[in-house]
């Protein structure tokens, strides 16, 4: 059984919503996973810290607002008096649940249940227009079997169990629709897999049922080889490895949830890339291959912070950097790139919530300067060590760009650079020229 996922312009309107519907009519079996309607989740976001705040009358604006744009998109999408209140019904009830909170008391529990609101709404409106063209598909209601535990991981065995036994019920149907990222904890509680977390569950479900293939649908049509919003000219890529795609994903590229690829790497499930305004365009396969050598895409990474600790004592003493990464394990703060010297170590974080706490407790044992607004940039491909010019290639193109901090080597997969965040508009443009010669 396929996994497909459409995010959340792809049912961004009545309209994106009736295209959808002959990409997963088919006649093979399939679980279609959604995202809310786009700007969804971030209006319920606005509402939370309206209710937050206390601030019943503009949290009861928001939800007025919000709710008289479903009422517009279920008089388009539905053509029949009684799907018309199906719609309306499955409108109030939503959005009168909301409206039950501006006058309790807000805590991050409710918050997670008004958070999953989008992905109820999308999954039930697609379900019930499906129905009124006599398609016949099933709602699985992802609460019953997506799970995380203690840790905020996926509970693998629980969620194979359940979902099978939930497609159990429906046995002879073929067509599934499910909500993406909305889970439930290890309390059982309403929770979700973090924004963006849409991608994270179809890849968990491909794992779960050990799907041939997870198919990711967006608005582009893959993985690009350079950032397309700053320079005017790219390409797609058409295969990936899962370490190439990994490492694109975490480091900027927006197409595609960094978490997602593990799930399906780890079951070695290919995933595709595909794009719902261009369904014959190839789009991105990301799959176990040994990918073709050389450089293939370039992404960045803004929000960075760079922290050069120098030791007090001359050398690097042993013990030393251990000193240091026992610090950031300690605030559970995540490192990206490190580089360092005799005397000295630079490193980056992405988490600067407790930059304060680190930087005082690193000053006990070494000087410490801290440098913001940077960005990575990181070059991707599959980059033997034994062969010559990658480096060098990157490097020339960057010759005018002042370079932060460089690190090569860590994997045959990547060199990444720390730059200024102003330069990144011209450091991709001069990838872009130097490594793809646009
Ligand atoms: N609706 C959620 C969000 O906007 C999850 C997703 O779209 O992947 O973050
Ligand atoms: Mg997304």
């Amino acid at each position: 059984m396929l996994v497909l996922k459409f995010g959340g312009t792809s049912v961004g309107s009545a309209e994106r919503m009736r295209s959808l519907v002959s990409l997963v009519h088919n006649s093979d079996p399939r679980i279609v996973v959604l995202s809310a309607m786009s700007g969804t989740t971030n209006a319920l976001v606005e509402i939370s810290n309206a209710l937050y705040q206390k601030d019943t009358a503009k949290a009861a604006a928001l939800i007025l607002a919000l709710e008289n744009k479903y009422s517009e998109v279920i008089a388009d999408l539905y053509k029949t008096e009684a799907f018309l209140q199906k719609g309306k019904d499955l409108i109030a009830g939503h959005f009168n649940y909301l409206r039950s909170f501006t006058l309790d008391m807000f805590t991050a529990n409710e918050e997670k249940a008004v958070l999953a609101q989008g992905e109820l709404l999308s999954t039930a409106m697609f379900h019930f227009h499906l129905q009124e063209l006599g398609i016949d598909s099933v709602l699985l209601p992802a609460l019953n079997f997506m799970r995380i535990d203690e840790n905020e991981e996926p509970d693998m065995a629980y969620i194979e169990q359940n979902i099978n036994l939930e497609l159990k019920k429906h046995n002879g149907h073929k067509l599934f629709i499910t909500q993406g990222y909305i889970c439930r904890n290890a309390f059982g509680e309403i929770d979700n897999l973090k924004r963006g977390g849409s991608d994270y569950t179809a890849s968990i479900i491909g794992a779960a049922i050990r799907s041939p293939e997870i198919q990711i649908w967006t608005d582009i049509d893959g993985m690009h080889n350079n950032d397309p919003r700053v320079v005017n000219k790219t390409h797609p890529i058409q295969e990936l490895s899962f370490d190439e795609a990994a490492e694109l994903a975490y480091f900027g590229a927006k197409i595609l949830h960094p978490t997602c690829i593990l799930p399906a790497q780890k079951r070695n499930i290919p995933v595709l890339l595909k794009n719902t305004m261009q369904p014959e365009a190839r789009g991105t396969r990301i799959a176990n291959i040994e990918s073709a050598e050389g450089i293939k895409a370039v992404a960045a990474k803004d929000g960075i912070c760079a922290i050069s600790i120098k030791s007090d004592r001359m050398l690097l003493a042993h013990g030393f950097l251990r000193a240091v990464f026992e610090i950031f394990e300690r605030y559970k703060t995540p490192i990206d790139m490190i580089t360092t010297s005799e005397v000295a170590v630079s490193l980056t974080i992405d988490n600067t919530r407790f930059l304060k706490e680190i930087v005082k407790e690193l000053e006990e044992i070494a000087n410490v300067e801290v440098d913001t607004d940077q960005s990575i940039i990181c070059i991707v491909g599959n980059l033997p060590k034994n062969k010559p010019g990658y480096a060098h290639k990157v490097l020339e193109s960057l010759r005018d760009i002042p370079l932060r901090m460089v690190s090569y080597g860590g994997s045959a997969n990547n060199i990444s650079v720390l730059i200024d965040s102003g330069m990144k508009a011209k450091a991709l443009q001069a990838l872009n020229s130097g490594v793809f010669n646009y």
